[in-house]
């Protein structure tokens, strides 16, 4: 084992909360479809799984989706809207803080796209303080499959028991414990905190 363990965390509905009914609504005032349509839509659309698995660039995604839902804006006004969704979630930021404090190095995981993450660099400065960023579309695998498992053990230049991983949903986290990942399901800072209380990084 390494002398320290590195701290990885998953970004959405970890670090950052998200809501894509707010895209829906100015999306959907610009395109043919209603709000609520467009809400299941953009969240659950596989277009987005090929956006965020690297099978789609961001200039198709656009083209596919004004395609299915007549948009009238371009790429520009579309991404505005699309990557708008966002808002801090400072318990958990907080954690990441004390736990940079305490010199662990802290590494992002995330199932995402490059509106999302342009946004999310630009308006929340919590974001730079990271040792490394594995982010699906590039690595062209989301989570939970192995690959972006392996690009993050690459990256952190650690695996097993070495890498304590918090994320929101349980499949991910069944396939970092499967690697034998100290792993954490988020559910609220509070309980988090607990955990890395019992796994002694805080
Ligand atoms: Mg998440």
């Amino acid at each position: 084992m390494h002398s320290q363990p590195a701290i990885i965390f998953d970004l959405g509905k970890v670090l950052v909360d998200f809501d894509y009914s707010i895209a829906a609504k100015k999306i959907a005032a610009r395109s043919e479809k209603a709000p609520e349509d467009l809400h299941a839509f953009l969240g659950s659309s596989p277009l987005l799984v090929d956006y965020e698995s690297g099978r789609l660039t961001r200039q198709t995604f656009y083209e596919a989706i004004r395609n299915a839902i007549s948009f009238r804006g371009d790429l520009a006004e579309f991404g505005g809207y699309f990557a708008d969704i966002f808002s801090e979630m400072p318990g958990t930021i907080a954690l990441h803080t004390e736990l940079r404090q305490r010199g662990f190095k802290t590494f992002i995981f995330s199932n995402t796209n490059d509106l999302a993450i342009e946004h999310v660099q630009r308006d929340f400065p919590f974001f730079k303080n990271f040792d490394g960023y594995i982010y699906s579309y590039e690595v062209g695998a989301m989570k939970p499959l192995p690959e972006i498992y392996s690009a993050m053990e690459k990256m952190c230049g650690r695996n097993g028991a070495d890498l304590i991983y918090l994320d929101d949903r349980a499949e991910n986290i069944a396939a970092g414990a499967a690697r034998g990942w100290r792993a954490i399901l988020h559910e609220s800072p509070e309980k988090s905190r607990q955990e890395l209380v019992k796994l002694g990084v805080l």
